[in-house]
Formats: C-alpha cells, sequence, structure tokens
C-alpha cells in the first residue's frame, strides 16, 4: 500500500480524552444497569441510590447468554441472505469503495414473522421482561468480547485501513473509540452490521415484550404503551427501510469501531431505549383522548421535519442535480461538494436533530410526570446530539473552511431555531 494512504497519527482526542476511554467502558455498563434496577423498582425513583443489589444468579444466566449470541446470529444469517440490493459506500482515502447489502428491511420482515410465529406456538414473549437484566449483562459482555476481538484485528489490519479519530497509538483510546474504520470478514462489514440490525431491531422486540407483559398483568396493552411502541416502531421502520442512508453518517465514514459503537449498538440502544415502556409495565399510566391527540401530534412534526431532512440532504449528496431538489440554494466548497443554504438546511444547521429531539420528547410523555427515568432518554439524547452536533461541525470546519463559516454566518442556528 502506497504511503500517501496511510492514516495519519490521530492528535484531536474526543470524549474525555484518555480519561474517559479508561472511566466510560466502566460508567456506561454501569449506568444501563443501574438504569435497568431503578426502573423495575415499586416507586421507579432515579434518586434512591444504590438501588436493590442483585444477586449473581439475577445478574447472569447462561441461557440468556445464549439467547444473545442466537440473536445477533440470527440477524447476521439474514444478513447475509441474497435479498435486496447491493449498494457502495462513500469513497475511501484510497479512492476505492466498499460493497453493502440494502437488506436490513427484510431482515425485520423475516424477524417479524419469527416473532409471530413464537407468539402462536405460545412462546412467552414477556419472559423478556422478567429475564431483561441477565439479557442486558449477556449483550454487555457480547459487546466487549467483539471489542477485545475488532482490536486485536485492527492491530494486523493495514495502515490504510486504521480509522482517522482512533490512530492515536495510545491502546486504550484507540480500543475505546476503534482503531480499524471497516473491519469486514470478506464482505461482512462488522461495524455496518452492528449500525442497524441486532440493537435496533431488538429495541422493538423488547417493546414487544414489554407489552405482553402488561397485557398478562392487566388483560389488555394500555394506551401510552401501545403509543410507545408505535413510535418506536416508526422509527425503527424508518432507520432500516432508509438503510442506504447509514452510509453517509460520521459512524460510518469517520468513527472507527471500537467499544463506544460496539456497546452502543448491542446494550445501550436496545436495553436503554427501551426504557419508557420498560417502565409503563410497573407504572400504568392513564391518558386521555386529548392529550394522545396531542402526543401523536408532536411525533408526527417531529417526524416530518426529522425524514424531510435526512432526505433532503442524503438526495443533494447523492444526486445534486435532482428535479426535488432544484430550487434549493447552494454555496461552493473548496473541495468541490456544495452546502446547502436553504430548504431545511436553510433553518437550522441540523434539523434532522431537532425533529429526532422532538420525537424523543413525544416517546416519553405517555409516561406522565410522576417520574424523571421515562424522560432519561430524551435528557441522554440531547446531550448526545448537542455533542455530536460539536464534533460534526468541527469536522465541517476542517473539510470545508471559509465556505462553513459563511454557512454558519447565513444559518446562525445550531439546532433549535432561535435558542441554540
Ligand atoms: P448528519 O446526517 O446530520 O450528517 C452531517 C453531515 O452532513 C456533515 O458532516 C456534512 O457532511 C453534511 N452536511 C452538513 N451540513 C450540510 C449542508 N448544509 N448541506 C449539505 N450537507 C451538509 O449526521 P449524523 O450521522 O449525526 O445523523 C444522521 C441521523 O441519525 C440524524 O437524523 C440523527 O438525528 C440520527 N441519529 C440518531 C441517533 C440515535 O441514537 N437515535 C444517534 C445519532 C444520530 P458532508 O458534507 O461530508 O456530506
Amino acid at each position: 500500500m502506497s504511503e500517501k494512504y496511510k492514516t495519519p497519527r490521530t492528535t484531536e482526542l474526543e470524549f474525555g480524552g484518555l480519561l474517559g476511554a479508561v472511566c466510560l467502558p466502566v460508567i456506561l455498563p454501569l449506568t444501563v444497569l443501574y438504569l435497568l434496577l431503578a426502573v423495575r423498582t415499586f416507586d421507579g425513583g432515579i434518586l434512591n441510590f444504590p438501588p436493590p443489589l442483585p444477586s449473581l444468579p439475577e445478574l447472569w444466566c447462561p441461557t440468556s447468554f445464549l439467547f444473545v449470541v442466537g440473536w445477533v446470529a440470527l440477524q447476521a444469517l439474514l444478513y447475509l441472505l441474497p435479498l435486496g440490493k447491493i449498494t457502495q459506500g462513500m469513497v475511501l482515502r484510497d479512492g476505492s469503495r466498499l460493497s453493502y447489502p440494502i437488506n436490513a428491511f427484510h431482515a425485520l420482515l423475516i424477524t417479524s414473522g419469527l416473532v409471530f410465529c413464537c407468539v402462536l406456538a405460545g412462546l412467552p414473549l414477556g419472559y423478556i421482561y422478567d429475564y431483561i437484566i441477565p439479557l442486558a449483562v449477556s449483550a454487555g459482555l457480547l459487546a466487549l468480547c467483539l471489542s477485545f476481538f475488532l482490536y486485536v484485528k485492527s492491530l494486523c489490519a493495514p495502515q490504510s485501513a486504521l480509522a482517522p479519530g482512533g490512530n492515536t497509538g495510545n491502546h486504550f483510546y484507540d480500543f475505546f473509540i476503534g482503531h480499524e474504520l471497516n473491519p469486514r470478514f470478506n464482505s461482512f462489514d462488522l461495524k455496518y452490521f452492528c449500525e442497524l440490525r441486532p440493537g435496533l431491531i431488538g429495541w422493538v422486540v423488547i417493546n414487544l415484550a414489554m407489552l405482553m407483559k402488561e397485557t398478562e398483568l392487566r388483560g389488555s396493552p394500555s394506551l401510552a404503551m401501545i403509543l410507545v411502541n408505535v413510535f418506536q416502531l416508526l422509527y425503527v421502520v424508518d432507520a432500516l427501510w432508509n438503510e442506504e442512508a447509514v452510509l453517509t453518517t460520521m459512524d460510518i465514514v469517520q468513527d472507527g469501531f471500537g467499544f463506544m459503537l460496539a456497546f452502543g449498538d448491542l446494550t445501550w440502544v436496545p436495553f436503554t431505549y427501551s426504557l419508557q415502556a420498560h417502565f409503563l409495565v410497573r407504572h400504568p399510566q392513564e391518558l386521555t383522548m386529548f392529550s394522545a391527540f396531542g402526543i401523536i401530534s408532536l411525533n408526527v412534526l417531529g417526524y416530518l421535519i426529522f425524514r424531510c431532512a435526512n432526505s433532503e440532504k442524503n438526495l443533494f449528496r447523492r444526486d445534486p442535480t435532482h428535479p426535488n431538489i432544484a430550487g434549493l440554494e447552494t454555496i461552493p466548497t473548496a473541495t468541490g461538494k456544495r452546502l446547502l443554504v436553504s430548504g431545511w438546511w436553510g433553518f437550522v444547521r441540523h434539523p434532522n436533530y431537532l425533529g429526532d429531539l422532538i420525537m424523543a420528547l413525544a416517546w416519553s410523555l405517555p409516561c406522565g410526570f410522576s417520574h424523571v427515568l421515562p424522560y432519561f432518554y430524551v435528557i441522554y439524547f440531547a446531550v448526545l446530539l448537542v455533542h455530536r452536533e460539536a464534533r460534526d461541525e468541527h469536522q465541517c470546519l476542517k473539510k470545508y473552511g471559509l465556505a462553513w463559516q459563511q454557512y454558519c454566518q447565513r444559518v446562525p442556528y445550531r439546532i433549535i431555531p432561535y435558542i441554540y
């Protein structure tokens, strides 16, 4: 491999640098455990510290581990099925492009069929509620093993295959942030596979299990539980239907595959994003039709902003001459790419984050106002998106320089108009 494709050493550290890289792999799993323990207590209080600590058999059970491994293996099998089209990713540093299968939506449909058959056959899906803690511990363990494997694999990878942000030479940091950009076995892309499938499809299955548990306990699912399930299902269906769009995201283009993404995809997303449904099993809520209508309207608003903004940019990046975006104003950059300065991307600099945040709020509101816990997602997500936005702006400023500064002048607000 020619020297010119070598990945330069990373000098700018993110996520709290070395301290973050050492502490976060401990703090994040403990946070998941804490939230799961707190949501199951009678009062569901987030400030009751420490929550009742589980015994070892409540934390770990080999069947749960096998279940998690079986789940990931099933999704890997579905990834390999010759369904859907094959598409090309973004151009890599050496000028090449990788191929990716676009069949996550097929995977969701087949998984839904399998889950439906299991339920018809009398398999008690509500068991997932009973075993959620050993399942989360198993998923965390699997993510940790995968991260070690990825790091060892990355040490044998060619220099050109390393992630620009994860090549410090410090073992802790590179292990945490991800050393190799696109670790693969032949055509099986590990990061792309984990990004959407096991975690997102797992999230909707956990939500459904919570709905089944509520039905088992109280005879029928509540309106609040149905809303949370439908909203989050819509979000996952949207992500899988638009799978190709993930190929232009920071996670795929810029970030390596290490502990942060592996743990996020396999453990954090399915077990913390399902907290609202989990909460409703123990803390039923009465929703009036009027408040349900308000919450549905909020979710629709958030979804429309999120989808229109993402589609506008994806279309613009894939085909800037497409007639659907012909009237939009753009500014040129020195790289040859242009930046949108009207339409959604002229409203705020990250309209897709704004839509996502509005939806996050709509997912928590069905849980009422008695507890903070179901609002964990929207609070955490606001922090994540503010941080992500800052990271993205930093990269865009490096990429586009003066053009980015002009864009910031034209579109002064980052996420929320007139506020932030
Ligand atoms: P974005 O989709 O927002 O992409 C940012 C990139 O878009 C920039 O790096 C730049 O890349 C391009 N861009 C920025 N401004 C403009 C402009 N004015 N005109 C044209 N291109 C522009 O990044 P993310 O990957 O962070 O988010 C993708 C989606 O995923 C979002 O909807 C987000 O809300 C969601 N998300 C959800 C998470 C969850 O856990 N639920 C977690 C993280 C994200 P370039 O110029 O190189 O094309």
